[in-house]
C-alpha cells in the first residue's frame, strides 16, 4: 500500500491524502487554508476513483469541488457532511472573488461535485467497485466520519477527532486497525477541563452584563456556535445569532440522528433570536445580552459590525472561543490588544478574553486513543508539532511522519 500526502502532512490545513493499493486511487480528504491569501495542497492524480470526506471544515473540504473535473471521482461522505460542506465552499468561492484571490473553481464545480455524491449514513458501509470502507464516528462535528479502508491492510483515516463528548456530539468511536492515520492538531497539548472553562465563560458573561455591558462572541458557524448556544442553553440572556450558523442549524436540525441530543439543541436554538437581515443587527445591539457571530477569527462576517459598534465602550466584552490563526485579526486581538476593522486599526477597551471550547483531542487523549487502535503503524498528519506526539505513540508502535508529497509503502 502507498501513501502520499498532497497537503496538511505537517501543518493544519489543505489536507488531502492518497491511498494507492490493488491497483485504486483513493483520496482521503482535498482541503484549503483560508489564509489570505489561501493556500491549496497538491493537484490531485486524474485517476481518484472516489474521495471520502471526513467533514466539513474547509481545511478538509475545501478543494472537492475540483475532484468534479476527474473522470471517475465519486465523493462519499455522510449527508449533513455534503450540504455543510456545499454551503462552506460556495462561501470560499464568495471570499475568493470579493478579496480578488484567484479562484480555485467555479460555481458549476460544487454543482457537478455534488451531483457525484454517494452518501453512506453513520456507521454505515460504502461499497463499489470491490472498494469497501466502514464509517465510524469521529465526534468532532455532527456528521464528521472515520473512514477504515479494509484492504491488504486495514487502514483507519481519521479526520478530526474529538474523543470525549461535548454538548453537541458524542465522541469518537475507538476503532481497531493495522494502519492508523491519525490527525494531531493538539499534540503537546491539553485541554483544561471543559466544565471548569464553562463555569468561566459564564462567570465573565455575568460580570459584563452586571455593569451593563454586552457580550460579542465570535465563534465559527459550523460545530463552534451550536457548542456555545447550548453551553448557555437556559440561562435566562437574551441571544442572539447571527452569520451563517443559520443554515448550518437547519441542516442540523433535519439530521438529528447525528446529534448527541437533538431536543437540547432544538430547545437551545428556540431561545435564540436569529439575525434574518443585516436591517436586524440594530435591534440586536439594543436588545442583546450576549451575540454569537460569525467569523471566528474576526477576519470578516457579521463580527465586524458589532465590534465597530462596541470597542470604545469599556462596558462591554469580547469571548473568543476557538484557534487564532498567526495573521488574524483575532490573533492580533489577543496579542497585541488591537482590531483591524476596514483598514482602521483601534483598540477595543472592554475586556477580551479567550476560552478552549475546542472539538479536537487533547494530547493524552490522541495517545490513548492510538493504544486502543492496536495499530502496528501509525501515520501522524494535520500538526505542525507532530514529534511530540510521536515521542509519546513510539513505545507501541511504529510511528511516521511524512512530508507532504513525500510517497512511502507500508
Ligand atoms: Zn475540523
Amino acid at each position: 500500500m502507498e501513501l502520499q500526502f498532497l497537503g496538511g502532512a505537517s501543518e493544519v490545513g489543505s489536507l488531502g491524502l492518497i491511498v494507492r493499493d490493488q491497483g485504486r486511487t483513493l483520496l482521503f480528504d482535498y482541503g484549503m487554508t483560508p489564509t489570505d491569501p489561501p493556500e491549496y495542497p497538491r493537484p490531485a492524480p486524474t485517476n481518484v476513483s472516489a474521495a471520502f470526506l471526513s467533514h466539513a471544515h474547509l481545511d478538509h473540504s475545501g478543494m472537492t469541488p475540483l475532484l468534479s473535473r476527474l473522470p471517475h471521482a465519486r465523493l462519499v461522505c455522510t449527508p449533513p457532511t455534503a450540504q455543510v460542506a456545499e454551503l462552506l465552499t460556495k462561501d470560499a468561492l464568495k471570499v475568493a472573488r470579493a478579496e480578488g484571490y484567484m479562484e480555485p473553481y467555479g460555481g458549476d464545480d460544487i454543482r457537478n461535485l455534488f451531483a457525484r455524491l454517494d452518501p453512506v449514513p453513520r456507521k454505515g458501509v460504502y461499497r463499489r467497485q470491490g472498494v469497501e470502507v466502514e464509517l465510524h464516528s469521529a465526534g468532532h462535528i455532527p456528521g464528521a466520519a472515520q473512514y477504515l479502508y479494509r484492504g491488504d491492510k486495514d487502514l483507519l483515516f481519521t479526520g478530526d477527532l474529538s474523543a470525549s463528548e461535548s454538548r453537541l456530539v458524542g465522541g469518537a468511536d475507538k476503532v481497531e486497525t493495522d494502519i492508523l492515520v491519525m490527525e494531531s492538531t493538539y499534540a503537546g497539548r491539553e485541554h483544561p477541563e471543559r466544565r471548569e472553562t464553562e463555569r468561566r465563560f459564564k462567570e465573565r458573561i455575568e460580570a459584563t452584563l452586571a455593569r451593563g455591558g454586552k457580550v460579542v462572541v465570535p465563534a465559527f458557524a459550523v460545530g463552534r456556535a451550536q457548542e456555545v448556544v447550548l453551553t448557555l442553553a437556559h440561562s435566562g440572556y437574551e441571544i442572539w445569532l447571527d452569520g451563517m450558523a443559520r443554515k448550518v442549524n437547519t441542516i442540523y436540525r433535519n439530521a438529528p440522528e447525528y446529534l448527541r441530543d437533538s431536543r437540547r439543541l432544538y430547545r437551545a436554538l428556540d431561545e435564540v433570536t436569529t439575525v434574518e437581515h443585516p436591517a436586524d443587527r440594530k435591534q440586536a445591539m439594543r436588545k442583546a445580552d450576549v451575540i454569537v457571530t460569525t467569523g471566528g477569527m474576526l477576519d470578516g462576517g457579521p463580527v465586524l459590525f458589532y465590534l465597530a459598534e462596541m470597542y470604545r465602550d469599556p462596558r462591554h466584552s469580547i469571548f473568543l472561543t476557538g484557534y487564532q490563526v498567526d495573521g488574524s485579526n483575532g490573533r492580533q486581538l489577543l496579542e497585541k490588544g488591537t482590531l483591524t476593522i476596514d483598514g482602521v486599526t483601534v483598540r477595543p477597551e472592554g475586556d477580551v478574553e479567550s476560552f478552549d471550547f475546542s472539538s479536537h483531542a487533547g494530547h493524552s487523549e490522541l495517545v490513548e486513543f492510538a493504544r486502543a487502535s492496536r495499530a502496528k503503524t501509525i501515520v501522524l498528519m494535520h500538526g505542525d508539532r507532530r514529534e511530540e506526539l510521536a515521542k509519546s505513540l513510539r513505545s507501541f508502535a511504529d510511528v511516521r511522519l511524512p512530508e507532504n508529497g513525500e510517497r512511502f509503502t507500508l
